[in-house]
């Protein structure tokens, strides 16, 4: 009998927490038993608490349920988190410190030594931190796994079998950002409308930082992390879902193009294999069209979790360029923790409590 984990979502009343609820009905493994947020939701029911802000109804099952304080304990086998990184830090080590498997969303852990830094088609292998993960959390059960920020999902994602295949000396990326990137009510409409902000705060050192994480090498309790500089700045702009990046690539020997687009285009990893629930037939998808990819075309392909990739072509100071967009809130936030959540399921790292 395949076993039913029970989830509880911090931060449900959010924008990554709805698209939590959404991916989350009627999934195999998953079934949502309790959601928390601030003390301004807390004790109404979902319903109540939650102005649903995606396409279609709110998830019938969630309706009814009681919005909680986000602490331990909650009535759930593991906790998915999407609160805000100030606050998520404390919180996300309470839970883990009281026995609970954290997949978490925010930055608040994700550079931490002992905490792995997912992407499962990437790095399925430094879920060899968890042991020291859960030394460090000392209840023996509990511990943190964390997806990256919404831009580095399709940077690394990109970028791995280019390592792969031809080795990576170096990365320049310049990031068009959604709005749902910056939750809600997020960027005022008067600040946006006709207009680009070349300022994310907090988000070109996370590009810099995380990719080259995802991208190391696992040692012991640690990554160390990948060897190539990355350089990124990053724009706000007025699109409501989907960010794009475009990417120049160093890469570590002479390639052509085709052989890059054929690196995309074939790329297949462990959740393919392993037929996970959420995981895209497609990780990566190449379209051949000279004015793709763009959002309002491409940020549901793959249901949201396969990145698009364009535009591929010889670059004259770095050698090789292209352009990828992916979806923030499915592939950049919860479909990629739910997608973690279902590598820990398969792994044997999430059990549904007697
Ligand atoms: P959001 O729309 O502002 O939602 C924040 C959620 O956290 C709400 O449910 C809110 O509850 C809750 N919350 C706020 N303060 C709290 C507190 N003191 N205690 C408990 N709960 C609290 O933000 P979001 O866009 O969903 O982002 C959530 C997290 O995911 C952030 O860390 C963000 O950086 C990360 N992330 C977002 C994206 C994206 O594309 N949006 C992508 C990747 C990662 P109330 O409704 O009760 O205030």
């Amino acid at each position: 009998m395949p076993q039913t984990i029970r989830v509880g979502i911090l931060g449900a009343t959010g924008m990554v927490g709805q698209r939590f609820l959404q991916l989350l009905e009627g999934h195999p493994s998953f079934a949502v038993s309790a959601l928390a947020a601030s003390d301004r939701s807390e004790g109404k029911p979902y319903a109540e608490a939650c102005t649903w802000r995606l396409p279609g109804d709110m998830p019938g099952a969630a309706r009814g349920l009681p919005v909680q304080a986000a602490e331990p304990p909650l009535d759930c086998d593991v906790v998915f988190s999407s609160l805000p990184a100030e606050v998520a830090g404390p919180v996300e080590t309470r839970f883990a410190q009281a026995g609970y498997p954290v997949i978490s969303n925010s930055s608040a852990h994700r550079m931490r030594d002992p905490v792995p830094l997912i992407i499962p088609e990437v790095n399925p292998d430094h879920l060899g931190l968890l042991d020291a993960c859960r030394e460090t959390m000392g209840s023996g059960r509990g511990f943190i796994v964390t997806n990256p920020n919404c831009s580095v999902v399709m940077i690394a994602l990109t970028l791995a079998p280019l390592a792969a295949r031809f080795g990576v000396q170096a990365v320049v990326v310049t990031t068009m950002q959604a709005l749902s990137g910056a939750g809600y009510p997020g960027v005022s409409a008067l600040d946006i409308t006709d207009n680009v902000i070349p300022f994310i705060a907090g988000e070109e050192e996370k590009i810099e930082r995380e990719t080259r994480k995802i991208l190391g090498r696992r040692e012991g309790g640690r990554v160390a992390p990948a060897e190539f500089p990355v350089s990124a700045q990053c724009h706000r702009v007025n699109v409501i879902d989907g960010h794009l990046g475009a990417i120049r690539v160093r890469l570590g020997r002479p390639a052509d193009p085709a052989e890059v687009r054929d690196a995309f285009a074939s790329f297949r990893a462990l959740p393919q294999e392993l037929h996970l629930p959420s995981a895209p037939e497609r990780p990566i998808v190449v379209r051949e069209e000279p004015d793709r990819p763009q959002p309002r075309l491409d940020r549901d392909a793959g249901r949201g979790m396969s990145v698009t990739v364009g535009r591929i072509a010889r670059d004259g100071v770095l050698g090789h360029r292209y352009v990828v967009l992916s979806h923030n809130t499915v592939r950049g936030a919860a479909g990629a923790a739910i997608l973690n959540a279902e590598l820990l399921l398969a792994k044997g790292y999430l059990k549904a409590s007697a």
